[in-house]
């Protein structure tokens, strides 16, 4: 018998410098693998133009954010480029116990910290193709101010240096080869052998019988 493992969902984590389009990659994965939910930050970022509450993130006044980090309401939560973004411990959880799979999209000292305390969890790093690009892209966002993207520029060397430490490397030079790579690591998750083991008991008992 293969060892038997719970119907939990998996938990995806998704990290990259800032511009190396990581969001536009995971909506587009979202679009394509609808059973996958993702997990709303909370954020003590002001928003963008366009950006909603609850939505894209939930956006709270610091002194909340460090109120909700002493009631150890986050599974993971770091300061990333001098503010503070943390994942809701009950939300991923829950779904998880549903059976749903839960995609984070966070940095690399939340995607440490989420190792730490879900070793199951699968990481996914996305790299730009050149520097030259992955500034290109940062301008061409449009909503951020130069020293804010100065910020992120100056920042995305310390993020890339811990690509390593994650399961998968995709590297966000065709958009479409990208999320080709992405949906592949998923499919490739769900068709584990436990957890197909489980999910096909009655046709495997048939085919045994
Ligand atoms: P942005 O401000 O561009 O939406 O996000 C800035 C950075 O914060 C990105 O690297 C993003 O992945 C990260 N981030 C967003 N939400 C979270 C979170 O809940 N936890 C952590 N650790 N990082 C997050």
């Amino acid at each position: 018998m293969p060892q038997s493992e719970s119907a939990e969902g998996t938990l995806f984590v998704v990290a990259a410098p800032s511009g190396a389009g990581k969001s536009t990659l995971v909506n587009a994965l979202l679009e394509r693998e609808p059973a996958i939910s993702l997990s709303i930050s909370h954020t003590t970022r002001p928003p963008r133009p366009g950006e909603q509450y609850g939505r894209h993130y939930y956006f709270v006044e610091r002194a909340t954010f460090e109120q909700e980090i002493a009631d150890g309401i986050f599974l993971e939560h770091a300061e990333v480029h001098g503010n503070l973004y943390g994942t809701s411990r009950t939300t991923v959880n829950t779904l998880l116990t549903q059976g749903r799979d839960v995609l984070l999209e966070i940095d690399w000292q939340g995607a440490r910290q989420i190792r730490k305390s879900k070793p199951d969890c699968v990481s996914v790093f996305i790299l730009p193709p050149s520097r030259t690009e992955l500034e290109r892209r940062l301008r061409g966002r449009g909503s951020d101010s130069a020293e804010v993207i100065a910020r992120r520029l100056h920042n995305s060397r310390e993020e890339i240096a811990h690509a390593h430490e994650f399961d998968y490397i995709i590297i966000n030079d065709d958009f479409e080869v990208a999320l080709g790579d992405l949906q592949a690591i998923v499919r490739a998750v769900r068709q584990r052998s436990p957890l197909q083991w489980l999910r096909h008991e009655a046709l495997i008992q048939d085919l045994l019988a």
